[in-house]
């Protein structure tokens, strides 16, 4: 028996610690790390499994060029040419990198730093952008930087739990068996989701609001607690700036009467759960995908944390807003300014960032402003602007809203490039170039999960084939357009200990983003890292990173909800399955993972489907503006009348249906460039 290791489940955004034990060449036992501060022994079913997962089927084990395998001298060498080709020809902005929350902080780190200060444009966007950008929006917003006012030591300490927009029984588990565990001891759980979930059937209060009112129900909850003088004065006073118009607008249209109308729920429920909200002070709203997946996103962001600011529930023990991140790594992505529109070290695009991440990276060609964002990077794509793209570790034909569209996009791209651990993707099916890049359980870094802590990640297996840390590609293609000296790395050690230096480099306090004492950390040292949460309690002595100290209340407003179109009379709802991750490349490897869901189903009122004609079980077609596809039927009491929800897992490689990425629209909020999954006009006909 080898000794055991100590590392990070490679699914979602808790960053739940595993020890895992090597049994063979390719072979682990998993057992949940009860030292670690995450989970404190607990697992979810995926981590439990991930033992059956590290197999090498379906594996990219060496460098292709078209269908032909080459050396990686060559491959990089041919990257490294269109890119300089296109850059010479049309300028940095003609390029883009498409990353990926699953990255590595050091991966996502040497990505950026290439990007952003030696090709000189900030075309580099990630996945996490699907996910989480309009909670970043909102927190820099409000709190003049993405920094979250969390931890999971406040869910054992609220006496109110109110989850919104989040399935956290399935997608969150160790963080909903937290909350479970405290609501066996009293606290109560408030559950606003337009669906009724396994988290909603165990909720005291279940609000099945109607989709993109979130912004009415809060107001409504603020105006109360103005009427009931539930708003901490002396907090506002000396920690949060309102504006002068601020108390007028909440008050408007903001009743119960009015507010239960817009959210189209029982007015006797909104009241309960405004008494709820009066009653216990130590409240945790943790807010998901259905906050974040919206076109008004960021506007729902702030009202939640209008609420927690103006009550000063934030920085005190079992009282704050908490945005739950659905990956791995989207955390340490925003850490190294891993979207277009952040810079490293939770800098932004003003001219003194810029002058400070220019001067410490010594960046020959440093890039002054904000990128495209996803949904415009690929857009970009399709009409002919972006001439080489390199997508690493993610899967856009199947994962972006509207795939059919970004298809035709990636088929026309003159130069693809996709750095993966799986061989046939639907990506990877238009690159030029296909890399193979390291998978979990063989490579080394650091991932930061939903509560700013930083573990390792750390490698069980020597790398198969010909396989490489992504760090190493793109220090490879950076050294090979000319920048050697900038990307001469060798340990993932020395790529963090740049990233600590980055953090604090001119910093003066002036970000609570900062990693003081590590930049000197040893490369031994840095493999014995100890799970720890950067910024602390910093939001205890309740001064944010604005000019004044103080945070802001941001004034919102309830938009109007489009009513159904006669060609589209149903509202489509997008989400994840418990067992299942992403698209399936790990998880459907496991026999008992996939035995939850065996395969795609489209939710449907059975009221919606008797009107229809559709009887349970029998296949339907589910069909937008955007395209087609088909599901199986499931009648569900959960779902409202004139709402489907459909999982986001398969793809061409799993299934004949089920292809949810070809429904949703591309529209996004203005703010964060979010698109809204979750409210996609739509028809389901029988097939
Ligand atoms: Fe892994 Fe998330 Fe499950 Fe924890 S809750 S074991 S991080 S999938």
């Amino acid at each position: 028996m080898e000794a055991p290791i100590r590392t990070t489940c490679a699914y979602c955004g808790v960053g739940c610690g595993i020890v895992a034990t090597r049994t063979g060449a390719r072979s682990v036992t998993i057992a949940a790390d009860p030292d670690h501060p995450a989970n404190l022994g607990r697992l979810c079913s995926k981590g439990t499994h991930l033992g059956e997962t590290v197999r090498l089927d379906g594996r990219l084990l060496h460098p292709m060029i078209g269908k032909r395998r080459a050396s990686w001298d060559k491959a990089l060498d041919l990257v490294a040419r269109r890119f300089r080709r296109a850059i010479a020809e049309h300028g940095p902005d003609s390029v883009a990198f498409y990353v990926s929350g699953q990255l590595l902080t050091e991966d996502y780190y040497v990505a950026n730093k290439l990007m952003k200060g030696f090709i000189g444009s900030a075309n580099i966007d990630t996945n996490s952008r699907l996910c989480m950008s309009s909670a970043v929006a909102g927190h820099m917003r409000a709190f003049g930087e993405d920094v979250v006012p969390a931890s999971y030591d406040d869910l054992d300490a609220a006496d109110l739990f109110v989850l919104v927009g989040s399935n956290t029984a399935w997608c969150h588990p160790v963080v909903y068996q937290r909350i479970r565990a405290r609501c066996a001891a009293g606290a109560k759980m408030v559950v606003i989701d337009p669906r009724r979930t396994e988290t909603a059937e165990e909720a005291d209060l279940h609000l099945a609001i109607r989709p993109g009112s979130d912004v009415a129900l809060f107001k409504a909850l603020l105006a109360y607690c103005r009427e009931n003088g539930l708003i901490d004065e002396a907090y506002l006073a000396r920690s949060v700036h309102v504006p002068d118009d601020f108390w007028a607008e909440v008050g408007e249209g903001s009743d119960l009467w009015s507010a239960a109308r817009t959210c189209d729920v029982p007015p006797t429920d909104l009241r309960r759960f405004l008494e709820l909200f009066a009653a216990h002070p130590r409240t945790v709203t943790l807010f998901s995908q259905g906050v974040n997946q919206s076109v008004r996103g960021t506007d729902q962001v702030n009202a939640i944390l209008n609420l927690h600011l103006a009550t000063g529930r934030i920085g005190k023990p079992g009282a704050a807003p908490f945005s739950i991140t659905g990956q791995p790594n989207a955390m340490g992505g925003r850490e190294v300014g891993g979207l277009a529109s952040t810079l490293a070290s939770h800098m932004g695009f003003e001219p003194e960032s810029v002058a400070t991440v220019s001067q410490f990276w010594a960046a020959p060609n440093m890039a002054c402003k904000p990128g495209l964002k996803a949904v415009d990077l690929f857009r970009a794509v399709g009409e002919g602007r972006i001439k080489a793209l390199w997508i690493m570790a993610t899967n856009p034909a199947v994962s972006m809203p509207d795939a059919g569209e970004v298809r035709a996009a990636l088929a026309a791209c003159p130069f693809v490039v996709v750095s993966d651990v799986i061989a046939d993707t639907d990506t990877g099916r238009f690159a030029h170039v296909r890399l193979p890049a390291a998978a979990w359980g063989e490579k080394d870094g650091t991932v930061t999960n939903s509560e700013r802590r930083i573990s390792r990640q750390r490698a069980l297996f020597a790398l198969p084939g010909e396989t490489k840390p992504d760090w190493w590609i793109v220090k490879e293609v950076g050294s090979r357009m000319g920048w050697r000296t900038h990307f001469a790395y060798d340990h993932p050690a020395e790529i963090f200990r740049e990233h600590a230096r980055l953090s604090t480099y001119r910093n003066h306090g002036r970000r609570l983003f900062a990693l003081p004492g590590l930049s000197a950390i040893g490369n031994q040292a840095y493999d014995a890292l100890e799970p720890f949460r950067w910024g602390g309690d910093a939001f205890a002595d309740g001064r944010f990173s604005t000019a004044d100290g103080k945070a802001r209340l941001v004034p919102v407003a309830q938009r109007a909800l489009p009513g159904p179109l006669a060609a589209w009379p149903m509202t489509l709802n997008t989400g994840r399955y418990r067992d299942h991750w992403h698209t399936m490349t790990r998880t459907g490897l496991s026999a008992r993972l996939a035995r939850h869901r065996e395969e795609p189903l489209v939710e449907v009122h059975p009221e919606d489907a008797a009107a229809l004609g559709l009887a349970d079980g029998a296949i339907a077609r589910v069909a937008t503006p955007q395209g087609e596809s088909l599901f199986r039927v499931s009648l569900s009491e959960g779902q409202r009348r004139g709402e489907l929800f459909v999982p986001i897992h398969w793809t061409d490689r799993t299934a004949t249906g089920g292809r949810t990425g070809l429904l949703p629209r591309p529209l996004v909020d203005p703010q964060s460039g979010q698109p809204g999954f979750k409210l996609t006009p739509a028809s389901i006909t029988p097939a």
